[in-house]
């Protein structure tokens, strides 16, 4: 069977979001991005289990039931047309966040460091952005995004009024702590169509640890119990587990079915990734080892609708701080938001894989490169989003080998071997934040630095073993050390003596308050900064 490629020149490298699906890699000579998951649904696919149109058939030619993946597919089937400025008005792929909070703190989930203000959709927005949806065609929405939908009273209510307007498909997924028998029948009886949980681990003690709270017993109750109403009632509503799989957790699949083959229609695994960006520690300390994603693809801005609790349209429905926002619905409506010159501008950055400062630069090529909001004026403004000390240390505090985070201070006025020589030492040791004294910093002990700051950092980001570099404001480390909480500081051993003598004593005993050591690698002899800077004073 021949089947028509579905997408043009210049699009495929966003062409599929299933990107782990392992194909072998497009043949095609018009292919010339090493994509993720290269042309899956084209001709050259020598995996067409994983093919859309091959769902697609399975369904029409079988008449069985389409799997949670069959229908992804089918979403995406023929829709090609899809990547333009102005596409199409989504029919599914339409989720709003009814609240932001959640009762839960996954190991990899950017909520734990979310510092958007917590709070629910106003009810005049859920009935006015289902109404507008439903009017421009869309059919299917589901009621979660970056939190957890059984926190919101008001969701039986929400469900009832979806289904009233026409929507077919009705959705949720939840944590499954709160959904008690007495809530799970409330969103049945208002006509959900289907409930995912999302349990992270299948047994208790290492869904503790990744889901920071002990409800794993209630959580397989309350999924026993969705099973059991579902006889009880004889209603259709589908039954799913999705597992986000870690590299704790990798290994535990078959433990999954075991615990839950019995009670759900399907068991879906995902390998964790970055959060949409938001969480490139993912990287170093969760990725799973089967995990060789170069690239994600993404679809997007091109085919699904996000509506923020605060009533905003956003690019993406796992948007913690509000940093990929294109319109306000408060002020304008959905269509306008959907063709706003905003949009387009996000489309247009997609299209052309241009995606430089922004978030899904991050999140598809998987770094923790610099992001600046779309609309500055509705993110949060967070500094720590690539901070990894909650993670790292979640991960320590349950005793698990971990890549450990090595601070190293310095002012790299110039850089020369002592330098190196430090940085190499560092990183035998794990990854090497540099802690780069600001310019004020390095003038309240120091002649003015020759370099700024700026032109500091880009010399330092470019050596050899540096992972990240960060701004050291004054000549004490104590504000970066407690806010990076590092495993190891390195420092040379020439401030054992002098007047760094009292900052290394306040160093050691504040890293000793999280379990923290100071390595002190020689001193490289003959070689230093200011001796340097006198000589070339003198001529
Ligand atoms: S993954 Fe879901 S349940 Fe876990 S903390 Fe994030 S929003 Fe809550
Ligand atoms: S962060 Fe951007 S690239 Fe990543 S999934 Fe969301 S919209 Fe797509």
């Amino acid at each position: 069977m021949s089947r028509a490629p579905i997408f043009k020149k210049g699009d495929i490298y966003m062409s599929c979001d299933n990107s782990r699906c392992g194909n072998t890699p497009c043949k095609k000579p018009m292919c010339k991005k090493k994509c993720c998951c290269p042309d899956l649904i084209c001709a050259n696919c020598h995996k067409p289990e994983s093919c859309e149109y091959f769902a697609k058939g399975r369904v029409q030619a079988t008449g069985k039931e389409a799997t949670l993946q069959d229908r992804v597919r089918m979403k995406k089937a023929g829709r090609a047309n899809l990547y333009s400025l102005t596409p199409p008005f989504p029919t599914s792929n339409f989720l709003l966040e009814l609240s932001n909070a959640c009762n839960h703190a996954c190991l990899f989930c950017a909520h734990q460091k979310m510092k958007r203000k917590v709070g629910k959709m106003k009810p005049e927005m859920v009935e006015s952005a289902l109404r507008q949806a439903y009017e421009l065609g869309t059919r299917e929405c589901g009621f979660y995004a970056t939190g957890e939908p059984f926190v919101v009273p008001e969701l039986p209510e929400y469900i009832a009024l979806a289904k009233k307007i026409g929507y077919t498909y009705v959705y949720l997924t939840s944590n499954g702590a709160l959904a008690t028998p007495e809530k799970i029948r409330a969103v049945i009886d208002a006509g959900l169509d289907s409930i995912k949980f999302s349990i992270n681990a299948p047994e208790r003690e290492m869904y503790k640890f990744i889901h920071g709270k002990d409800d794993f017993d209630a959580v397989v109750e309350h999924l026993k119990y969705l099973t059991q109403y579902r006889k009880e009632s004889g209603k259709n509503f589908k039954i799913y587990v999705t597992g986000i799989l870690t590299r704790f957790t990798e290994n535990m699949r078959g433990t999954y079915f075991e615990k839950f083959g019995d009670l759900v229609d399907q068991i879906v695994f995902k390998l964790v990734y970055n959060q949409g960006g938001y969480m490139p520690e993912i990287e170093h300390l969760l990725k799973c080892e089967c995990d060789t994603e170069k690239r994600r693809g993404c679809n997007l801005p091109f085919d699904a609708i996000c509506v923020t609790q605060e009533g905003y349209l956003s690019v993406e429905n796992a948007d913690y701080e509000n940093m990929l926002i294109v319109g306000d619905l408060n002020k304008q409506t959905l269509k306008e938001a959907w063709y706003s010159d905003k949009m387009k501008e996000v489309r247009q950055m997609f299209m052309s894989d241009c995606l430089d400062g922004c978030i899904c630069d991050c999140c598809i090529h998987h770094n923790d490169a610099p992001a600046e909001p779309l609309m500055p004026e509705y993110a949060t403004k967070n500094d720590d989003i690539f901070n990894d000390k909650l993670v790292r240390m979640r991960i320590k505090e349950a005793g698990f080998p971990y890549s450990k985070l090595v601070y190293v201070p310095m002012a790299a006025d110039i850089v020369h071997p002592g330098h190196i020589n430090i940085l190499k030492q560092a990183a035998k040791l794990g990854r090497v934040m540099v802690g780069l004294f600001s310019d004020e910093a390095i003038r309240s002990y120091k002649p003015e630095p020759y370099m700024n700051f700026e032109q500091r950092k880009a010399v330092i980001e470019n050596i050899k073993g540096v992972t990240y570099v960060v701004k050291q404001e004054t000549k004490d480390y104590s504000d970066n050390l407690k806010r990076f909480q590092p495993d190891i500081m390195v420092h040379g051993t020439d401030w054992r003596k002098g007047p760094l003598a009292e900052v290394r004593q306040k160093a050691i005993d504040l890293l000793a308050t999280w379990g923290g050591e100071v390595v002190e690698p020689e001193y490289t002899q003959g070689v230093s900064s200011t001796e340097f800077k006198a000589k070339v004073r003198k001529g």
